[in-house]
């Protein structure tokens, strides 16, 4: 098949034990995407986030990654490539910044047990790009959830791969972190063209954020395209099953949301 995607997922059925959680899922990503992925709670992004990264393993259909299936990387390999930030990452207790972000260049010191130089550069340079030299030596059970959240982001930039998969990044962050992690995410998209993958509850960070939209609902794709088109009333009403109120950006031109207060004149 000729196609410029770099992540293909054909046909793709996910169920845990009895529960069916994903049907029928078909999706294209490019390279250099920042697609987002929206949904209500329980719709199965976390589950299909997963199962891009390697993690869950499809009961039906397929992933390829650059026109191979997933299952035939193996996991050492898959590493450079992919690296995802699971919705509830936590590292064992008592472990320093900068030696969760050396976590991060694990695949590449797979067979030589101690790191090289190149992996302390790296590790240096991916504090830098999150901005957190400054917390370098502390551990991180002392750190807020924003401060952690950005070492999470480090050690990801210092796995070096072409796919970067989040999960919920920003949620229960105070709007600077948000706008902190949202920026990094973005530059290293634009700069470095690494491909986005992230699951996102605000809407209206995803409208400003992403090129691309897939809307999942009862772990079907309900629509997929730009912000623009996807981020309608009628839409987010049937994914969302509520009513709130949307307006346009004068800013920006970008769609805006906002919750329905008691207030409401409806
Ligand atoms: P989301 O991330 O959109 O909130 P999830 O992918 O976490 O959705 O969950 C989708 C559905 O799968 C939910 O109904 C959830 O209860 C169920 N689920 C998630 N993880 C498991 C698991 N490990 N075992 C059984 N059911 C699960
Ligand atoms: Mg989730």
């Amino acid at each position: 098949m000729h196609t410029s995607a770099i992540i293909q997922i054909e046909n793709l059925d996910f169920s845990y034990k009895h529960t069916t959680v994903l049907t029928s899922i078909n999706l294209e990503i490019e390279q250099g995407d920042f697609l987002g992925l929206i949904g209500p709670n329980g719709s199965g992004k976390s589950t299909l986030l997963k199962i891009i990264s390697g993690i869950l393993t499809p009961a039906k259909g397929e992933v390829l990654l650059k026109q191979k299936a997933l299952s035939q990387f193996d996991k050492q390999e898959l590493a450079k490539i992919i690296s995802f930030l699971p919705q509830d990452y936590h590292p064992f207790h008592d472990i320093k910044v900068h030696q969760v972000v050396m976590l991060g260049r694990i695949p590449y010191f797979y067979d030589r047990f101690f790191e090289n130089q190149q992996d302390i550069s790296e590790t240096q340079m991916a504090m830098k790009i999150a901005e957190i030299d400054h917390l370098s030596d502390r551990t991180i059970q002392e750190l807020s959830g924003g401060e952690k959240q950005l070492v999470y982001i480090a050690k990801l930039i210092a796995q070096k791969t072409e796919i970067m998969i989040l999960d919920e990044p920003t949620t229960f962050l105070d709007i600077k972190h948000v706008i902190q992690i949202m920026n990094i995410i973005k530059k290293l998209n634009s700069e470095e063209s690494v491909t986005v993958i992230a699951s996102m509850h605000d809407l209206n960070l995803a409208a400003m954020y992403c090129k691309k939209i897939v809307m999942l609902k009862k772990g079907s794709v309900l629509c997929t395209g730009i912000p623009k088109e996807v981020f309608t009333y009628e839409r987010i009403k049937s994914a969302f099953d509520t009513e709130f109120y949307i307006d346009e950006n004068d800013l920006t031109g970008e769609p805006i949301f906002l919750p329905l207060s008691p207030k409401s004149r409806l």
